[in-house]
């Protein structure tokens, strides 16, 4: 790779436009950001529209419905934006990554052959290379092979462009759990956690270049077990909880967060850092995914809808304000009335701050996409609005608790209206209200004064009436 940077350097003075559209999760958000920053010394910089770039990288998702075709028809987009650059003698070079490039391989530059490139998720510090090869018209263009701890290695580097002040980190990746849903497993491969020591390094250089809030990302974070720092006496591997609380100690990083958990890998350690741990944001995303045994057996979630509530307990008691979010699947195969209304009663008794709902749809390969007892769509279109119907009056209900009380807000930056600004709570809602700018990157107490689905508004703080 040093020989390709020096090419850029020595060569190519003029600097590239780079446009990264990115799909889906927080996930593929952090791997652009990665592939945005290994491009860097290629001479590659960031643009906010993909007309007239030199590089363009679809990073897709592979979780939603028709997520494919999705692509191919941006990619018949980009094949005009393509020509029209031709036409004035310079090339522009497409590459389609993420977890759609990782199921369809080879297929892809065989239905859009406008692609150059197709780059699975594990394979992204490679990116200067291949592109190199596009550029010089030889060597493989495909590479998807599974090689995460490579891809971390090399990806390794605290040189991250920081964009305000909260950033991801990846710490795990992948799955072993095989929802019969889910693409994970497929597209991300095995299960595997960064080192300790690397965790550290990353975090410490974004809190040097002022990020206060981390939020901590794997496709199960929960199941993290990475390699104990150097030095640590008893060695072994490290759970979240343990380095959470490591990680609070980094100087300059004031709020932690981490998502997506699943149920089977809540340890006790990682409850407990929700009452030691002021840092850890009393904000849990934990999907159910359905509240009927039968159905989440089914699902092959390895565990119950009691075992579930039980969790949420345990959280609540070790953090009595925690706000506890989900995700639910409705019309999985086989769902009955009886079994919709089992995780209606499960919503009603968790009782949550925000959820993600959606209805079931097949994902080619999964165990569930070849289940014969099908729900019909109408029927899953009806029981979704009931749920939806319920999570909104329950997040509603939430937001406006806050109405009287003060939260510290986290401003990221100005709002929409002239003198605003716009912030996150603990509980991450939205927070909007007036105030100097100066006071962007950083945590002030603000008494929360109206509340809507989406978003709490207030005004700041004064120090008597923080302190009431
Ligand atoms: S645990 Fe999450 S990522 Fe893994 S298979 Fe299930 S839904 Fe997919």
């Amino acid at each position: 790779m040093t020989d390709i940077i020096r090419d850029a350097e020595t060569t190519g003075k003029e600097r590239k436009r780079l446009f990264i559209k990115t799909y889906g999760c927080q996930m593929n958000v952090y791997d652009s950001e990665r592939m945005r920053d290994v491009l860097a010394p290629l001479g590659y910089e960031p643009a906010d529209e993909p007309d007239g770039a030199d590089l363009v990288i679809l990073n897709t998702c592979h979780i939603r419905e028709k997520a494919a075709e999705k692509v191919y028809s941006e990619l018949g987009r980009l094949k005009t934006l393509k020509e029209e650059k031709a036409s004035t003698g310079k090339p522009m070079t497409i590459t389609v990554a993420g977890c759609v490039a990782q199921a369809e391989g080879a297929e892809i530059q065989r239905r859009a052959p406008v692609v150059d490139l197709v780059v699975g998720p594990q394979t992204y510090h490679k990116l200067p290379e291949l592109i190199a090869n596009v550029h010089r018209e030889r060597g493989e263009a495909l590479d998807t092979e599974f090689e995460v701890e490579e891809k971390f290695d090399a990806l390794a580097t605290p040189e991250r462009h920081v964009d305000g002040f909260t950033a991801f980190v990846t710490v795990q990746e992948g799955c072993d759990k095989f929802c019969t849903f889910c693409v994970v497993p497929y597209t991300r491969g095995a299960e595997w956690s960064r080192p300790v020591d690397q965790i550290v390094a990353e975090v410490r250089a974004l809190a040097a270049k002022g990020v206060r809030e981390v939020t901590l990302l794997g496709q199960n974070v929960n199941a993290f077990h990475g390699e104990a720092p150097k030095g640590d006496p008893e060695g072994g591997v490290w759970g979240l909880g343990r380095l959470v609380r490591h990680l609070a100690k980094i100087g300059g990083i004031e709020r932690i967060r981490f998502t997506t958990s699943h149920p089977k890998d809540m340890d006790d350690d990682l409850i407990q850092a929700f009452a030691d741990e002021p840092k850890l944001m009393p904000y849990f995303h934990l999907p159910v995914q359905a509240g009927s045994d039968k159905i989440l057996k089914s699902m092959n979630r390895s565990h119950t809808a009691a075992e579930y509530l039980d969790i949420i307990a345990r959280l609540r008691a070790a953090r009595p304000d925690i706000a506890i979010s989900g995700d639910m699947i409705v019309g999985f195969p086989g769902e009955t009335e009886a079994d919709f209304e089992a995780t209606m009663e499960l919503v009603r008794q968790v009782n949550y701050a925000s959820c993600f709902s959606f209805k079931y749809s097949k994902r080619p390969g999964t165990p569930g996409a070849a289940m014969f007892n099908q729900i019909d769509e109408t029927v899953k279109g009806e029981r979704l609005a009931r749920l939806q119907a319920l999570l909104t009056e329950q997040q509603v209900a939430f937001n406006q608790s806050m109405i009287g009380k003060t939260l510290p807000v986290l401003f990221e930056r100005e709002g929409r209206f002239e003198g605003q600004l716009s912030g996150r709570s603990p509980y991450l809602q939205a927070v909007h209200c007036e105030g100097p700018v100066e006071l962007i990157g950083q945590i002030a107490n603000v008494e929360i004064t109206g509340a809507t689905k989406n978003a709490l508004s207030g005004r700041l703080a004064t120090k008597e009436s923080a302190a009431a």
